[in-house]
């Protein structure tokens, strides 16, 4: 289906405005958080919207601990709230937007980690499929003149062993290799019927593995940095002969906000990567750079891996304004600066990541 961006004489519901009212699912995730402090503070290109609310369930996917510190840090530094309850609760829904009428949504709650979804599937099934359509639901219900703009994290897993690189939204997608890859491509699905029954438009955004200061811990960067501080291996699956286009989490922010402000007249997919694969190793060497030691490793194998994301952001480029900025080197040294002067990180770190998951 095509996207139609705002044309220059129809009045854009989507923008950005003083009046505007925010809900962010994932509130206290990295992504989320990350957002809402960016949207706090206003700037030439934004404006604080008059109600900014975050979601989050707090799970125990990784440290709840550290979630509370990201919704603290929000509270103290921007006087922003996130609210504690679950995107699956339609109830909570229905009061939360009857109470703010929202002009925006941005769905970022979800069970993420594809390592995770080997063992713990049903997480996935609930919170990646059950509560996107519980939230899609709620929306749509909403008269559509009165509907907020709807923005949703999808993933370049929804890419899995589709080889041709770079990664096009023009490609069909046929073959997640991970359960994770095929709730978030189910997401798009939903998003696409949900829009030809209901008219309901969205913009589902395949982020390209993420990084930056309050990064999430089951992550690389985090991981990989706290293992070379600590002494210990660096564990790479599939021998580290990866690369992945990491992107720098202001990049990632400036992308979000360009799309909750994409008239869009259908349902839509953007690619939000750097267009700059980068191999393991070089990544693991610009930390042991920064960090001043050498990095040990353990290999490992892991199935539904796959070796190479690579986005193409050309229609990001063009209908978003989308450019990325941030180099890798740029970007780490900004994380490590970030991990060094956090005096929680092991705290944060902490929280392994096969407790039973609280619901
Ligand atoms: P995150 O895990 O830090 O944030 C997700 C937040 O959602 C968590 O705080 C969690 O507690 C909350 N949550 C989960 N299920 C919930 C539920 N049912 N109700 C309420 N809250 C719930 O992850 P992130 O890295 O910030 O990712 C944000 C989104 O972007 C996710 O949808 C993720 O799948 C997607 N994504 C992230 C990356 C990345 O590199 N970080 C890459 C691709 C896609």
């Amino acid at each position: 289906q095509p996207s139609v961006p705002c044309s220059s004489n129809e009045s854009n519901r989507n923008e950005l405005r003083a009046t505007s009212r925010v809900l962010v699912t994932g509130g206290a995730g990295f992504i989320g958080m990350s957002l809402m402090a960016r949207l706090a503070r206003a700037s030439h290109s934004t404006i604080r919207p008059e109600v900014l609310l975050g979601l989050d369930n707090f799970n125990n996917y990784y440290s709840p601990a550290y979630k509370r510190a990201r919704a603290d840090h929000l509270k103290e530094e921007h006087n922003l709230q996130v609210l504690e309850g679950d995107v699956c609760n339609a109830s909570l829904l229905e009061d939360v937007f009857s109470k703010f009428k929202f002009t925006h949504v941005v769905h970022l709650a979800a069970q993420a980690g594809v390592r995770y979804s080997l063992d713990h599937p049903l997480s996935y099934v609930r919170n990646n499929l059950e509560c996107f359509v519980t939230l899609v639901e709620q929306i749509r219900k909403i008269d559509e003149k009165n509907r907020p703009s709807f923005v949703y994290a999808s993933s370049s897993s929804v890419y899995g062993l589709n080889r041709k690189t770079p990664f096009s939204e023009a490609h069909p997608v046929t073959k997640p290799a991970n359960l994770y890859g095929a709730t978030k491509f189910m997401n798009e699905q939903i998003a696409s019927a949900f829009h030809h029954i209901y008219n309901l438009n969205s913009v589902g955004l395949r982020f390209f593995t993420v990084y930056g200061p309050w990064g999430r811990p089951d992550m690389a960067a985090f991981l990989f940095t706290r293992a070379i501080e600590k002494g210990e291996p660096v564990v790479l699956y599939n021998k580290g002969e990866m690369q992945r286009d990491f992107t720098y989490i202001d990049d990632i922010v400036a992308g979000i906000i360009a799309s909750m402000q994409f008239c869009t007249h259908s349902s839509t997919v953007f690619n939000l990567g750097n267009e700059h694969p980068v191999e393991l190793m070089k990544f693991i060497a610009i930390i042991e750079k920064e960090m001043g030691y050498n990095a040990k490793f353990k290999f490992k194998e892991s199935p539904g891996e796959i070796k190479t994301t690579f986005a193409d952001i050309a229609k990001a480029k063009d209908l978003l304004g989308y450019s990325p900025r941030t180099s890798i080197e740029t970007g780490l040294k900004n994380f490590i600066d970030w991990y060094k002067n956090e005096p929680r990180r092991h705290v944060f770190a902490l929280g392994d990541f096969n407790p039973k998951l609280k619901r």
